[in-house]
């Protein structure tokens, strides 16, 4: 069996207004692989949450537009599905967790209404059968008290309550592809631990392929298998967590380590990275992080530069890596 779930290849989206047009997505490239957590990591505006709309078909289209590329899951091509199609899929094969449950959950309804109706639609058990597993998965979620949170509205539930019903409702009909989009970023820090602990728990018990979106290299250093970079739309770095933390290449990449509390050497000073993150409607040409890297030079402003394969599934994108490694 293919052990590659999700495959993007040189996807390309943009969002066009008659007064402007956002480039958001230009060639990014990603692979999952079942049982894999693969991190995306970037700033705000960088193309994180577009890739995931992508995948679960919700890039609203227009303004949106797919200009290239593809969307391979369990080999199908998802960007040539119908909505109705990309219904049946999403919560069924893929699920997804967001760093806001409030708005996940209809607050006029119980959270046991929400997960049962889920499966019975999806998978079409009768009442009794799926009152029977959304209790399960809510057990599986870490939920003490299962049955009284099944009788809860969202409202009634604390945050992390909420968060643990949102993971037991986006794996109760067993996906092969998880998308959990910056799940810990509202809880604290022991809240945190507990759900990064969960995801791992779970990838391991259900042999899930995760995609799992943070802005937070020190929090995707604890879970993460794979770690790609995002910046501007498209991927510059990417590799397996250990050759990621010892061998970073990307000057980018090597910026945001600089940047976190986790990555700092005792007496060190955290730098932040000067500049933001071009803005999709403007971005600069050549290489997009030229107008904040350090190491820019002539050829960094005229041509973008390609991805190069360094061995063991290490890959980056940036003209000098030679020169200043
Ligand atoms: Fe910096 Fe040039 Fe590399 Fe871009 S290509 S990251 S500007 S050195």
């Amino acid at each position: 069996m293919d052990p590659v779930l999700l495959d993007i290849q040189n996807l390309d989206v943009s969002f066009v207004k008659p007064e402007k047009s956002a480039h958001a997505l230009r060639g990014m490239d990603l692979t999952i692989e079942s049982g894999e957590i693969h991190a995306l990591v970037g700033e705000s505006g960088s193309g994180k949450t577009v890739t995931s709309m992508g995948i679960m078909g919700l890039i609203p289209m227009p303004p949106g537009r797919i200009n290239a590329g593809r969307i391979v899951f369990k080999g199908t091509d998802l960007t040539g599905l119908s909505q109705a199609k990309m219904r049946k899929i999403r919560g069924r094969q893929i699920g997804m967790v967001f760093q806001e449950p409030a708005r996940y959950f209809n607050p006029s309804l119980k959270i046991g209404e929400q997960i049962v109706e889920m499966l019975m639609l999806h998978l079409g058990l009768d009442k009794k059968k799926a009152i029977d597993q959304a209790l399960s998965f809510l057990d599986v979620a870490g939920m003490v008290r299962s049955r009284r949170v099944l009788n809860s509205y969202p409202h009634e539930l604390s945050g992390g309550m909420k968060q643990r019903a949102m993971i037991a409702m986006a794996i109760c009909c067993h996906p092969a592809l998880l998308i959990a989009d910056e799940p810990t970023t509202a809880l604290d820090v022991t809240l945190q631990r507990q759900i990064l602990q969960l995801i791992r728990d779970l990838k391991k018990q259900f042999d899930m392929g995760i995609l799992f979106i943070s802005h937070n290299l020190g929090i995707v250093r604890e879970i993460a298998d794979r770690i790609s970079v995002i910046y501007a739309g498209r991927i510059v770095e990417s590799a397996p967590l250990n050759a990621f933390f010892d061998h970073t290449r990307h000057p980018y990449t090597r910026a945001l380590l600089r940047s976190i509390p986790s990555a700092k050497k005792r007496g060190q000073r955290l730098q932040a990275i000067s500049g933001q993150v071009p803005d999709a409607e403007n971005i600069p040409p050549g290489c997009s992080f030229h107008p904040r890297c350090r190491q820019a030079e002539t050829v960094c402003r005229r041509e973008m530069p390609p991805t190069i394969s360094y061995g063991n599934g290490h890959q980056a994108a940036c003209h000098m890596i030679d020169a200043h490694e």
